[in-house]
């Protein structure tokens, strides 16, 4: 099974000299009056965008623009288009990977020909490039496609699998902690060791105080825990302490995913939260391996985890990469 297909799926030259005012107005509004504008403002010069795939973050002010996570190369470029609308199209100083999953690179080709830097943690690429090797075997192994049933809507298009040869990689990479000023803001980035991959960079505006996560939080809904990529669900619970510790009350937070109609923004206690979650979902599992249930049953439970009902039934993708944490 490609990792695409685990379900992380499910869920962006005229060079404008302009006045502090003009930049100032440029960020507050939108590509056109007809069109709405797919970039939101959160805080400062900081904001989202919501395509397909992990929320993109972005800072624009007249001097530097750095866009964080890629999405895939449609929404990257819807993506670019906008901000593209409030730069006057100058270039882009860093394009950030949070971390190396496709629904967060798979765009970096759309932003290779304008962004000066790919900036990401030290270990990215090497994952990068394993997920991609990994997805190319899944598929060659993937037993064809059921025929259609006459009258049945069209089946969804399977993601494409990009071969490692063709994927676009960081060129700029730091090990634990990495930090610059970037026009009027200061970006600082700070890996805390396996969560929800063996190489997540938690990216924090300082001035603005907004800090994006990536897929440290999937806000409400079960995530994904890539173990071939280097997951450690009970490392998790303690980085998402470590970044709540080592941020402010007030701070905004941009998550990679969310539920439908839940927001993927918060604050400290959506991470403490998703902490939490992680803590339930391996005390159910311990448990049920203590009470003598074999891999196959444990993985196939619904049950509604106690406490964090808003996830919905249990799922074969947390239960396994649970089982799996604790008997290894
Ligand atoms: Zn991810």
């Amino acid at each position: 099974m490609s990792i695409s297909r685990r379900g992380f799926l499910a869920s962006s030259s005229l060079a404008l000299a302009c006045t502090a005012l003009d930049w100032r107005s440029l960020l507050a509004q939108g590509p056109s009056p007809q069109q709405p504008d797919p970039l939101t403002l959160l805080r400062g010069t900081i904001g989202t965008f919501t395509g397909r795939g992990g929320t993109i973050g972005w800072h624009v002010d007249r001097a530097s623009v750095v866009v964080v996570d890629s999405q895939f190369p449609a929404t990257a470029q819807t993506c670019l288009d906008a901000v593209n609308v409030r730069t006057g199209s100058r270039a882009i100083d860093y394009l950030v990977n949070t971390h190396h999953h496709a629904d967060h690179t798979g765009g970096n080709g759309v932003f290779r020909p304008v962004a000066k830097k790919i900036l990401a943690q030290a270990n990215v690429p090497r994952l990068q490039r394993e997920a991609a090797e990994r997805a190319v075997l899944a598929a060659q192994n993937a037993p064809p496609p059921p025929p259609p049933v006459p009258g049945a809507p069209p089946a969804p298009a399977t993601p494409t699998v990009v071969p490692p040869a063709q994927q676009v990689y960081a060129d700029t990479l730091f090990d634990t902690t990495w930090r610059e000023t970037v026009g009027g803001e200061v970006m600082a980035l700070k890996y805390y060791g396996a969560a929800h991959t063996g190489g997540d960079a938690v990216i924090t505006f300082e001035k603005a105080n907004v800090v994006h996560v990536g897929d440290l939080v999937f806000n409400r809904r079960h995530p994904v825990i890539d173990r071939p990529g280097g997951a450690n669900i009970a490392h998790w619970m303690v980085v998402l302490d470590q970044v709540a510790r080592d941020h402010p009350a007030d701070t905004i937070y941009i998550f990679g995913h969310a539920a439908p109609n839940v927001a993927a923004t918060g604050a400290n206690a959506d991470l403490l939260y998703q902490r939490d979650y992680f803590g339930a979902l391996l005390e159910y599992v311990r448990g049920q391996i203590k009470a003598g249930k074999p891999r196959e049953v444990i993985v196939k439970l619904t049950d509604v985890l106690p406490s964090f009902p808003d996830h919905g039934p249990l799922i074969e993708r947390v239960l396994t990469a649970a089982y799996d944490e604790l008997s290894a």
